[in-house]
């Protein structure tokens, strides 16, 4: 049985409470950014007003609670991975830095021909940097195809796999899509080839809670954003191993462990890869959002977005001339789609006005736009605060704007 209520967790969360344009605000852009709840912003209200400091100064008592707060969330963020230790923990500024640090560290491996597999579906954070390298090294970036139905193409993937693949870069779940990709036994194939692997996790943890030891992965990224935690910071997950081979990606205070002009050497992990004051709220924002998170009921939570996405997929057909791209077996509650007649960024407009916010563009996934030669998409993204009634409300806003538009 479950105990997960969706009214008592919707009121931790007081920004959904509000009208939008006279109409009570139903948030469908969670892909895009979560919100908030109570607990996250308490928990950075009560750092600033009682123990910040800069960390890692060791002079005085402020600065130790700041620091003991700031590890503490990083001991969180590897629990919640189920990482071996915190030294494979580094703090980002979400996962486009994370991927750049990775994509940077890698370079001095790769070499003319090397390739740099990712898939048609990543989000542009999980191309571009590999382009960058690419452009640098000589080595050449190219995606696995994608089926019709939005699943990754698991045979273009076999074939891909070669004697000059050096890296597999694949997100866990698409932005766009909501498919929910095989990443374990994808990592396990490209480990049989000794392939360095990362995992864009930033649209998979909202959802799931991923276990970086049992997926076996090189790399795991994460933005706090949408994980429900406040922007400006990200989580790096990697192998202690890689981690301490790779050089440093940003240069400065903190990531040194002496500095001269003959010769510098770097901090040891993970400090290594953390140059400059960090974002020390930001983090105890973000531990304080997956403590709130562990103490929901997983089961219950997922039962109830499956539930969202259900009823979802039940009302299409209440919309004339209304098609989803992207249906995936398996899928977290994610809708991207289409309305015959009417342009994504008009339905995102009328929807608006009816105090719906969902998302309308290419979705930084401008290649997938290609592949199904759409300028963009609408997409309504769904979190475990969201209700069945507002996926109704969606809906009938939807007939409503395709009888008066389209
Ligand atoms: N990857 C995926 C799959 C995403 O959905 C996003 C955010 N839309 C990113 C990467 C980039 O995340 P951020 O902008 O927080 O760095």
């Amino acid at each position: 049985r479950t105990t997960f209520d969706v009214e008592a967790v919707r009121r931790d969360f007081p920004i959904l409470s509000q009208q939008v344009n006279g109409k009570p605000l139903v948030y469908l852009d969670n892909g895009a950014s979560a919100q908030k709840p109570e607990a996250v912003l308490n928990a950075m209200d009560r750092y600033y007003r009682e123990m910040h400091s800069n960390v890692h100064r060791g002079a005085h008592t402020l600065g130790d609670r700041a620091t003991a707060a700031f590890e503490g969330a990083r001991e969180t963020v590897r629990s919640f991975l189920n990482a071996e230790s915190t030294r494979e923990i580094i703090w980002t500024r979400g996962t486009t830095e994370a991927i750049n640090l990775v994509a940077n560290g890698l370079a001095p491996r790769l070499k003319a021909g090397d390739e740099i597999l990712v898939s048609h579906m990543e989000h542009h954070a999980n191309i571009v940097p590999w382009q960058m390298i690419a452009e640098r090294t000589g080595a050449k970036v190219v995606p696995v195809q994608v089926t019709p139905d939005g699943e990754l193409d698991l045979e273009s993937f076999s074939s891909l796999l070669n004697e000059k693949t050096r890296v597999l870069a694949i997100t866990h779940v698409s932005n766009v899509l909501g498919t929910v990709n095989p990443v374990a036994a994808l990592i396990e194939q490209a480990k049989a080839h000794g392939i360095i692997t990362l995992v864009d996790g930033a649209q998979a943890v909202p959802h799931y809670q991923p276990d970086v030891q049992a997926l076996g992965c090189d790399f795991y990224v994460f933005s706090s954003h949408k994980l429900f935690g406040p922007t400006g910071i990200g989580v790096l997950y990697g192998k202690a191993q890689l981690l301490e081979e790779i050089p440093p990606y940003q240069g400065g205070g903190e990531m040194i462990e002496r500095v001269s002009f003959e010769r510098t050497t770097w901090n040891t992990l993970p400090y290594k890869f953390e140059a400059g004051t960090p974002a020390i709220a930001e983090a105890v924002g973000l531990g304080a959002a997956i403590d709130y998170l562990n103490g929901l009921d997983r089961a219950g939570m997922e039962a109830a977005e499956a539930a969202l996405l259900e009823r979802a997929n039940q009302l299409v057909e209440t919309v004339p001339g209304m098609e989803i791209i992207g249906t995936a077996k398996q899928k977290v509650p994610v809708m991207s789609f289409k309305i015959a007649g009417l342009h994504p960024s008009d339905i995102g407009t009328l929807l608006d006005q009816q105090g719906i916010a969902i998302r309308t563009g290419h979705h930084c996934a401008m290649p997938l736009m290609d592949f199904y030669g759409v300028p963009g998409t609408a997409r309504a993204s769904f979190a475990f605060y969201n209700t069945l009634d507002e996926v109704d409300t969606l809906f009938t806003a939807l007939q409503k704007v395709q009888r008066l538009f389209a």
